[in-house]
């Protein structure tokens, strides 16, 4: 029987930082997640408010993160937690490979990206629809691209877009953008074109994207704008799958309610990172994951 004192869901920012805690602490920790880690924290392009870095990308913070990491706990990429069995005394957590026994588990489970639900956007994915500029930007490098959305997201790939090469024009549905201050200031020293009251109604092409219907929502025109390039940054839905199953009290939007030891309503159950909501930052997940992981700490030195 493989048991831990704290087996870990989801290796994004606050799963890693809540192993490094964990481990440094002597408890025998596990970290599982679904794919690699670091989670949607490796598509950040760059980052200039991760202290003790002027800029670094999500990419490279994940690989030193997770460097550190693997010198405390295991750490298993690419192993899906299919579900997670509380008896009196331990969990047991079932994956795609394996079953293990915990003491306590830390759900970091992070979100993915939203969806527009719009004709095209499934169809043309991976040919010219992508919810990831890093990932995807230098296909559309001198290519008209557009990016869907108002918020800081938005407004970072807008301009790491802009940086490589690519012909931006942001399509967003108000008449003011949500991103930070600082990114509006760049975006208008960049020039880049911003279209309001806007909504994509459809996606076209060929083999791949052509074009797109936009729909001015105060007037109800449509227009077709061509474009090679449609990358959707308008926020995230929380994967919370794991937490409704342990019966984890979740707030409106599904995102885990903590305390501020990053307790959940159920015992030696915790979470750090984006499934709690609140201040989606890098820095943010980490200081959730290592008062998560000091937390399970206690009470497993308290029940013992
Ligand atoms: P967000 O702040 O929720 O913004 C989503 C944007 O998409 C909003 O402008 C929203 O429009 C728009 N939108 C949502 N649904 C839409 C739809 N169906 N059709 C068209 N537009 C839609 O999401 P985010 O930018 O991904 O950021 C998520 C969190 O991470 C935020 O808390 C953000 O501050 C944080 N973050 C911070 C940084 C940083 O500090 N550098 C970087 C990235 C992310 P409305 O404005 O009309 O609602």
């Amino acid at each position: 029987m493989k048991t831990y004192d704290i087996i870990i869901v989801g290796a994004g920012p606050g799963g890693l930082t809540a192993g490094i805690y964990a481990g440094r602490q002597g408890t025998k920790t596990l970290i599982l997640d679904k794919g690699l880690a670091g989670g949607i924290g490796r598509e950040v392009p760059e980052m200039e408010n991760y202290p003790g870095f002027d800029m670094i990308s999500g990419l490279e913070l994940v690989e030193k993160i997770k460097e550190q990491c693997i010198k405390y706990v295991e750490l298993h990429e690419t192993e899906k937690v299919e579900d997670i069995i509380k008896s009196t005394d331990k969990f047991m957590v079932k994956t795609n490979k394996e079953t293990y026994y915990g003491k306590t588990v830390i759900l970091a489970t992070g979100s993915s990206h939203k969806h527009l639900g719009i004709p095209g956007e499934e169809e043309y994915l991976g040919k010219g629809v992508s919810y990831c500029a890093t990932c995807d930007g230098l296909f559309f490098k001198d290519k008209d691209v557009i990016i869907v959305g108002g918020g800081n997201s938005a407004l970072q790939e807008a301009l790491f877009l802009e940086n490589i090469g690519c012909k931006v024009t942001i399509i967003h549905r108000r008449n003011q953008l949500r991103g930070q201050q600082y990114l509006q200031k760049n975006i208008k020293e960049k020039n880049i074109k911003i279209i309001y009251n806007t909504i994509v109604e459809k996606i076209k092409g060929k083999t791949f994207v052509e074009s797109v219907i936009l729909k001015n929502i105060e007037t109800n025109n449509c227009i077709e704008l061509k474009t090679s390039g449609v990358f959707i940054s308008i926020g995230y839905i929380p994967h919370n799958k794991l937490a409704k199953k342990l019966n984890v009290k979740l707030n409106e939007n599904g995102e885990i309610i903590t305390d501020k030891h990053q307790k959940t309503n159920v015992k030696n159950v915790y979470s750090a990172g984006d499934i709690c909501g609140g201040l989606r930052q890098w820095i943010v997940a980490c200081g959730e994951g290592a008062i998560a992981a000091t937390s399970a700490y206690i009470d497993i030195q308290q029940s013992d």
